[in-house]
């Protein structure tokens, strides 16, 4: 699988995965963080009280429970914090 950081406006790049949340198991979530979906490059926010999905339906949140069908290191993590 390819994996290509793409800048986006407004947003920084943290890392790929779980570990860019800054968590060391599963996800941390947070509602200044956003997951990129590698299909589609939706992004998709980590606050855990939103239920969202990508727009092509392959990064999904629900019920605080995150992740794409491509696995969690194809998602690339970003920040609005500045
Ligand atoms: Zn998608």
């Amino acid at each position: 699988m390819e994996r290509k950081v793409s800048e986006i406006g407004g947003y920084r790049f943290l890392g790929w995965g779980p570990a860019a949340t800054g968590a060391t198991l599963d996800w941390a979530m947070h509602p200044d963080m956003f997951g990129r979906c590698s299909r589609c490059n939706d992004l998709v926010s980590l606050d855990p009280h939103l239920d969202e999905t990508c727009r092509c339906g392959r990064l999904t949140k629900d019920s605080g429970r995150f992740g794409s069908v491509d696995g969690d290191e194809s998602i690339a993590i970003y920040t609005n914090r500045s």
